[in-house]
């Protein structure tokens, strides 16, 4: 099993950085080291049924991303391991989040200023009635903006007001061709600080393009708006 996590983390290094001569960029990835633009901190959770190292690759994977684009990761603790497998389980949706629920009254009430990433297996049981519907979820991320405006995950009824998370299926990451671990997790990190889906070659693109495609201005904006408010 740590083989082939190993292998995954180096595909992921190996997929190349879009360029600006790929196919109708939105912008080009910024140089290294540009101005600070702020500091993203995260509170990592780990499944006790992976090895913690798993967590560590996703950080590292996380910070690299986001320091070409000048954001720093902090971690605002170690990563603390926890019992979950997966955090949807059951058939319909109403049932399927409830272990979701108890997970967020548990660890992101109230909310906080950092981002929750907690590192699953799956993030759904795989024989049950919501893993076959969701059998390939490799991230997924709840925020208290995106349950009050989104319709469907306004029906789940989950609490009003917590800190952001993000769930990442280590499993189903590595599935994918190809794998790619650094554009999963900053993508989904995106989505923890406000960032939509977009059009074109960038970190919110979907379906994701075949490489790691930077921020792009707007996108950096958000974040560092994001960030401010969170300060
Ligand atoms: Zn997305």
């Amino acid at each position: 099993m740590h083989h082939r996590l190993r292998r995954l983390v180096l595909i992921g290094l190996l997929l190349p950085a879009c360029s600006s001569s790929d196919p109708a960029p939105t912008t080009v990835d910024v140089p290294d080291a540009p101005p600070a633009r702020g500091t993203i901190r995260l509170r990592v959770l780990v499944s006790s049924s992976l090895d913690e190292v798993v967590a560590r690759r996703v950080v590292e994977s996380i910070s690299r991303y986001y320091r070409r684009h000048g954001f720093e990761i902090a971690l605002t603790r170690a990563p603390q391991v926890i019992a979950e497998s997966y955090l949807l389980q059951g058939g319909d949706g109403h049932e399927a989040v409830e272990p979701m629920r108890t997970f967020l009254r548990r660890w992101a009430v109230p909310a906080g200023a950092e981002i929750i990433v907690v590192v699953l297996p799956s993030i759904a049981a795989p024989c049950s009635g919501i893993g076959r519907f969701f059998s390939k979820l490799e991230g997924l991320t709840f925020t208290s903006d995106s349950v009050k405006s989104d319709p469907l995950l306004r029906t789940l009824n989950l609490l009003a007001s917590f800190t952001p998370t993000t769930l990442l299926s280590v499993r189903d990451i590595r599935r994918r061709a190809p794998s790619n671990v650094e554009f999963i997790a900053a993508h989904e990190l995106g989505h923890a600080m406000g960032l939509s889906h977009a059009r074109g070659k960038n970190l919110m693109a979907t379906p994701p393009p075949q490489c790691v495609p930077p921020l792009t201005a707007d996108q950096r904006t958000i974040i560092k708006r994001w960030l401010h408010n969170k300060a």
